[in-house]
């Protein structure tokens, strides 16, 4: 029996297989094309042969309506081996930040009970944070469920729950391009560089590094090509990959 204690324990009586979650190789994703409320009394309905393990709701509702010891009815073929998350909308909208925090959540639950992988799943055959149309033909072919704007969010869904267990993202960032540091990004990527910047004694910041990219941080990075013994023509403050390699900044997605 696994009920996630973050989520409003809504039981559905019908519409699912007792005992019936053979294995869990993570969540899928789907949209409602409806509102919580109308998909709460939908599940009540025998006619609907339609359940699923979690549902969120714009404003940030999260519901559980099955125990994941049981098989919720959410993806045909899939419905053994993965659990389900329902999402209030419209076919076509995107996620609500509300909702991506319920979906982590939901994510990171998984991990710690199922042991699902914090990852992008792409085919059945994966682990992870899956989505309805992955699964083709076999799994019912809904090939506009949960549509490409949810499905671009999944890695954001993955990275939150990241946040929530704690897991660290491990190794180097690596260089994102010269062009990238020019359109003056505003990136967790930038503060990461910032906080190396001062930990090796090159910076020219006055209230300290943050996201935006700003003229202290260009001449901080002069200062680090400087230390670093490079010519001067190459000290212009902007990152290059070997500079950028020596810096060891640490991996932030
Ligand atoms: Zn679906």
């Amino acid at each position: 029996m696994a009920r996630f204690s973050g989520a409003s324990w809504r039981p559905i009586p019908i519409n699912h297989t007792k005992n019936g979650q053979e294995s869990v190789r993570g969540v899928v994703v789907h949209i409602m094309d409806g509102t919580l409320s109308g998909t709460d009394s939908w599940f009540r309905n025998p006619d609907a042969q339609a359940s699923s393990h979690f549902g969120t709701g714009r404003n940030g509702q999260l519901f559980q309506w099955v125990d994941t010891a049981h098989r919720a009815w959410a993806q045909a073929g899939g419905n053994r081996t993965w659990l389900s998350v329902e999402n209030e909308g419209r076919g076509g909208d995107a996620l609500t930040s509300a909702q991506i925090d319920r979906c982590a959540e939901v994510l990171a639950w998984a991990h710690k009970v199922h042991g699902v992988p914090l990852q992008v799943a792409s085919s059945p055959s994966g682990k992870g944070l899956g989505y309805h149309a992955m699964g083709g033909k076999g799994w019912g072919g809904h090939s506009m469920c949960p549509g490409v704007k949810v499905v671009a969010q999944l890695a954001e869904i993955v990275k939150r729950a990241k946040v929530l267990t704690g897991a660290k993202p491990t190794g180097y960032q690596p260089f994102p391009g010269a062009d990238w540091f020019k359109k003056e990004p505003k990136s967790a990527v930038v503060t990461a560089m910032g906080k190396r910047l001062v930990a090796v004694g090159c910076s020219a910041y006055k209230t300290g590094p943050g996201p935006q990219w700003t003229a202290a941080d260009r001449e901080s990075f002069r200062k680090w090509q400087r230390k670093l013994g490079d010519a001067p023509a190459y000290c212009d403050g902007w990152p290059g990959k070997k500079q950028w390699d020596a810096l060891k900044v640490p991996r932030v997605s």
